[in-house]
């Protein structure tokens, strides 16, 4: 049966295009419609709503949905706006944008082995130095957060004969890897780690996480990679330690403010490399898929997808 299935989404006009084409593509015998577009009559039947970064008076706007699917991996805007008792928020989980972050995280973590930055410098002064390169395994990778993205990470590093440690809430295993979880245990990971990534949710929990207490428990001469959430890193900390040379180099993706202001002293730091959160960026075809495969599964079974745990906050 033909249904419509609105989209909403607070990006401009050319992405909610191509967006909504993707969909259609993956969906060929539903019609997927921009919220605006929706009859007064389709507002108050929707169950279903693919979204997008979306304003909550819109959802508010459908008082019979049962469930949203996002777009997106991070749902935690979305969870902070919507209200507790609202529809089910599923937030996308893709096979193909865990090999994506996985070969994002490994990038970077070559980037910082190999020593690029400092190259990058003594290039900037002519200087021809050649430093000592430690084998892979001789480097110990700490992943903050082991779920969907940190094991697919995980697995990426080992397969390159890092040392893996990863920390997570709940306690967890996972073949090679040294596995922590808890508050205090987090200290094991953050002293023992060459370079720590962070690869959890943004919650009320993982706010200002690495505050300067916790910075300053990581190893001396240690970096530091966030691709999850800006707030979970005290900026502000974080440079003092760079500037004290505590810390060597922070490849960060994600900021309090995006795009980073023009202004922020992160752009000139010769310790920071900026990245404009591109390393897990959502693919419109397989992402397209996906949605249409749960959706589908609902209309023919009713069964909705797990959602975010509004409680934990992911
Ligand atoms: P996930 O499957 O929900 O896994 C989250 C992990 O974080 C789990 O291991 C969880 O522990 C752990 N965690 C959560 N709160 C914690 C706490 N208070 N203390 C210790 N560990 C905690 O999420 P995911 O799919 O891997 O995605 C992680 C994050 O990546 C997203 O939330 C998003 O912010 C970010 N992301 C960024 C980009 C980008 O382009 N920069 C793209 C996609 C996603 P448990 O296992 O015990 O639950």
């Amino acid at each position: 049966m033909s249904m419509v299935i609105p989209f909403v989404a607070r990006s401009d006009e050319n992405d909610r295009q191509t967006w909504i084409e993707a969909l259609g593509a993956a969906m060929p015998d539903h019609r997927i419609k921009r919220f605006e577009e929706l009859t007064e009559i389709e507002r108050q039947s929707a169950r279903v709503a693919i979204v997008a970064d979306p304003d909550p008076a819109d959802i508010a706007g459908m008082p019979d949905l049962l469930w949203i699917h996002s777009l997106w991996a991070g749902v935690e805007r979305i969870a902070n706006e919507l209200p507790v008792d609202g529809p089910i928020i599923v937030r996308l989980e893709d096979p193909q944008m865990s090999k994506t972050m996985a070969e994002a995280v490994l990038a970077w973590t070559l980037y910082l082995h190999r020593d690029m930055p400092r190259y990058r410098r003594q290039q900037e002064e002519r200087i021809w130095k050649e430093h000592a390169l430690p084998l892979p395994s001789e480097r110990t990778i700490g992943l903050l957060g082991l779920g969907v993205l940190g094991r697919a990470a995980a697995a990426k590093l080992l397969q390159q004969e890092f040392r893996v440690c990863g920390w997570s809430r709940s306690k967890t295993t996972m073949d090679g890897v040294e596995t922590f979880h808890g508050a205090d245990e987090l200290y094991q990971v953050l002293a023992k780690s060459d370079i720590v990534v962070v690869l959890m949710p943004l919650t009320a929990e993982t706010r200002s996480l690495l505050d300067d207490g916790r910075l300053s428990a990581m190893c001396a001469g240690s970096s530091l990679i966030n691709f999850a959430r800006g707030p979970i890193i005290d900026a502000a900390a974080l440079l003092g330690h760079l500037d004290s040379g505590h810390l060597d180099h922070a490849v960060l993706d994600v900021f309090n403010e995006e795009p980073l202001p023009k202004d922020n002293p992160l752009w000139g730091h010769p310790r920071v490399t900026v990245l404009p959160h591109i390393s897990g960026p959502t693919n419109r075809t397989t992402a397209s898929a996906i949605v249409a495969g749960n959706i589908k599964a609902y209309l023919e079974t009713g069964q909705i997808p797990p959602g975010v745990d509004r409680a934990r906050g992911y």
